[in-house]
């Protein structure tokens, strides 16, 4: 049985012993590159210690009686399950092997006893979501055989958190079979460190390797708390074409065993971080690892005394991309224009939909055409393939949850439910917002050539760049391009559940509709873990609530923008906003650190401090991982942001629909006047530029989630006024970072051409 091996006896084939991670630093070593050495405590020793110590069945039984829906009960089987392997000793076969092995990695060092890192790499019958495996776990700085064996026990445990245990139960994973393998390596004190592409990240240039590099520890880099030097290498001559140095503030350095961040000393702020050897030699590893594998590569790399180490490398991920041969817009006949509001090409028969009761007709792979979509059509959109609406424009219902969805989607056409009929067949264009006749799409598919394209892997950029959502299952397909969720909208959650949230109350049932947010809540907060969520507290219309059941008590307001809704109703309706409050309580208690409360359309300081008097009744304030923000939507609040800050707030985030409509008086949904509405306006940007002022001053995070956020332009304003954040539309999420990773670039370059 192996139960340590070297990493250097380890290669591709070895994926069920030594995990993901294990395999491909394995590989690396067979081919000579630098790779820390290194030894693998494998799946097999984790195995083994179960069995050995006849645990497997005590685990089992304990699992066995929890219900994983219960989180109280989840939380008291983890820790129990944790705790038994914590205190279970490390058989004596393992742990002399582990010490060996230290000793002999220690020796070759020429230590007593050598730093490592311990991490642990998941196997391939694992789990595909990592930080569900505990695949995340890593121990820094680890000295002492003794110490490195209770880091690997301490990896071990970690598949039994509270969340690896329900995400197993949900899938149907059996517990036993999944193993984890832990990898210990030495310390790599790096003095200069950072990441390099072998194709560049944002052009796709195949004969490019893009390096970035910053000073002290590669975490620096990676978390994108450092603004890295920029180097451009020519992959066959090994040319460096480009540099761009940036101005470093701080580094990451190793201290004792700790890893602190440090100010860059004054002489090296400015330095080139790397030298033009080092860049080369580096380049040429970068070329070797691509060769090994045959596919770009994005790899970590370091610098110790002057010596290169490989720390990890990763194929930079691929997708199938259509190369659609456009056909001329005269062949074919176009039916209806509109705004494009959602991006991507459908087709399908037309199904309209004049009232709700009719929206079983919608079958999978139709288009969805009516007034305008609400909340109980989502179930229909599911299936559709495209819609259209009459109505609406890029902030409307149909808009919103269609781009979160990923379906095609035309708004604005006027008259869609009058010109097209049921069962003819159109394709509809969500890009340009076009719908044709005829099911064009299918023609534009056999004709097109896949092509298998490489795609940029996520670049790293100083300003966050986070996604708006509405609708939880939205959640999965973006939260790997997003930094969070910088605006998830309660409404469709809710009104979504068909039911006025009052009538919960009334009838008794606080806990069907507390149960009803959090599941909401809870697939987004698990979807982009540990990543932020901000929940925005309800703000809805009295228009928007009529239509539900128990919604005829709704006020006629004249005008409802201006009325009842956002903050100013849930401190009237309490019960409401305790019941949101309880939701996220829930959740926080189930172990989600990362979700943060969000107030809408507040206008006095009051509002807050009542709004965390309610927070604080049902104990979710004040809590270390909860952060309260608020919404600056009304220009009230922007003007005396100062008095906001007093009160205590983490957060600001600018919601510009509304800031825009308030500041020039122009209600954002009427199209008589819509081409007066500019988000830009000098009077909306000069409080946003006086906000972002007082919050940096104050420490306070500014962020924008209106749909202003998702144009370019915007973008790089706000880059410029040193906005924290810029949450933006699910579609736009990658083209808004290359713009604002440009930006950013471009500022570096500003400064460092200067003087
Ligand atoms: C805003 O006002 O910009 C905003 C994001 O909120 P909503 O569009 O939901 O009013
Ligand atoms: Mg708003």
């Amino acid at each position: 049985m192996d139960l340590v091996v070297w990493l250097k006896d380890i290669g591709k084939e070895d994926l069920s012993l030594a995990g993901g991670k294990g395999a491909s630093l394995g590989e690396m070593l067979r081919a000579n590159l630098p790779v820390p050495d290194g030894f693998v405590v494998t799946a097999q020793a984790y195995m083994f210690f179960l069995e050995k110590r006849g645990i497997k069945q005590k685990i089992l039984e304990i699992l066995k009686k929890t219900n994983v829906d219960n989180t109280a009960e989840l939380k008291r089987a983890s820790d129990e399950i944790r705790k038994i392997i914590i205190n279970e000793k490390v058989p004596e076969e393992i742990e002399i092997l582990i010490t060996e092995f230290y000793n002999k990695l220690s020796e070759k060092y020429n230590k007593d006893e050598e730093f490592v890192a311990v991490r642990s790499s998941a196997t391939a019958e694992d789990l595909p979501t990592a930080s569900f495996a505990g695949q995340q776990e890593t121990y820094l700085n680890v000295k002492g055989a003794k110490n490195v064996v209770e880091s690997v026990k301490k990896c071990w445990a970690s598949l039994f958190t509270p969340r690896a245990i329900f995400y197993r139960e949900k899938k149907g994973f059996d517990h036993m079979k999944v193993a984890i393998a832990v990898i210990v390596q030495k310390m790599i004190n790096a003095e200069k460190a950072g990441v390099m592409f072998t194709q560049h990240p944002t052009t796709g240039e195949q004969d490019k390797i893009v390096i970035e590099a910053a000073f002290g520890l590669g975490e620096g880099v990676v978390a994108g708390k450092v603004t890295p030097d920029m180097y451009v290498v020519d992959k066959n001559t090994f040319e460096i074409v480009e540099k761009s140095i940036s101005t470093k503030e701080i580094m990451i350095v190793r201290e004792n065993s700790r890893t602190v961040e440090k100010e860059v000393p004054e002489n090296l702020k400015n330095k080139q971080v790397l030298s033009e050897e080092e860049i080369r030699r580096l380049a040429k590893y970068g070329k070797d690892i691509e060769d090994y594998y045959k596919f770009p590569q994005d790899i970590e790399w370091a610098i110790e005394n002057g010596n290169i180490f490989i720390l990890q490398s990763r194929p930079i991920t691929v997708r199938y991309k259509e190369e659609k041969k456009e056909e001329k817009e005269e062949e074919m006949e176009i039916l209806l224009k509109g705004i494009g509001a959602s991006p991507g090409i459908g087709s399908g028969k037309v199904k309209i939909i004049l009232s709700i009761e009719e929206i079983d007709k919608v079958k999978k792979g139709d288009i969805l055409v009516t007034k305008m979509t609400n909340p109980d059509m989502v179930p229909a959109m599911k299936k559709a393939s495209a819609i259209v609406t009459d109505e609406g424009g890029v902030t409307s219902h149909a808009a919103i949850v269609s781009r979160e969805l990923g379906i095609p989607c035309v708004v604005g056409t006027k008259e869609a439910t009058k010109k097209l009929k049921d069962g003819l067949e159109v394709t509809v264009d969500g890009t340009r917002g076009i719908v044709y006749k005829g099911i064009k799409v299918k023609k534009l598919e056999e004709k097109a050539e896949e092509v298998k394209v490489a795609v940029a892997p996520k670049i790293i950029t100083a300003t966050e760049i986070k996604v708006n959502l509405s609708i939880p299952e939205g959640a999965e397909r973006v939260a790997h391009l997003a930094d969070g969720v910088g605006l998830l909208r309660a409404e469709h959650l809710i009104l979504g559940i068909g039911k006025h949230p009052i009538k919960f109350i009334k009838e008794g049932k606080e806990k069907e509709l507390i149960d009803n947010i959090a599941n909401g809540v809870r697939k987004v907060a698990q979807a982009f873990y540990p990543k932020p969520v901000w929940y925005r507290t309800l703000d809805a219309p009295t228009n928007e609530f009529r239509t539900l059941e128990g919604g005829e008590d709704e006020p006629e307001e004249r005008n409802p923008m201006l009325g009842w809704r956002g903050i100013r109703r849930g401190l009237d309706q309490v019960e409401l906003l305790k019941a949101e409050f309880k939701a996220i309580k829930k959740l926080v208690d189930e172990g989600y650190k990362n979700i943060g409360i969000m107030l809408p359309l507040v206008q006095h300081p009051e509002e807050v401090r009542r709004a965390k008097e309610i927070a604080r009744e049902v104990g979710l304030m004040p809590h270390k991982d909860v952060k309260f923000g608020i919404m600056v939507e009304v220009p009230a609040s922007a003007i005396i942001i100062e008095d906001f800050i007093k009160e205590g707030i983490d957060f600001v985030s600018f919601g510009t629909n509304d800031l825009t409509q308030f500041t020039l008086a122009i209600d954002r949904d009427n199209e008589m006047i819509a081409k007066l509405y500019n988000e830009k306006h000098k009077a909306v940007l000069k409080l946003i530029e006086y906000v972002i002022k007082k919050c940096r001053e104050a420490g306070v995070e500014t962020s924008i989630c209106g749909q202003a956020g998702s144009d370019p332009e915007m973008a790089r304003i706000l880059v410029r006024l040193g906005i924290t954040s810029i949450s933006v539309n699910p579609d736009a999420i990658e083209y808004v970072r290359e713009v604002v990773a440009r930006e950013e670039r471009r500022i570096m370059l500003e400064k460092a051409t200067k003087d």
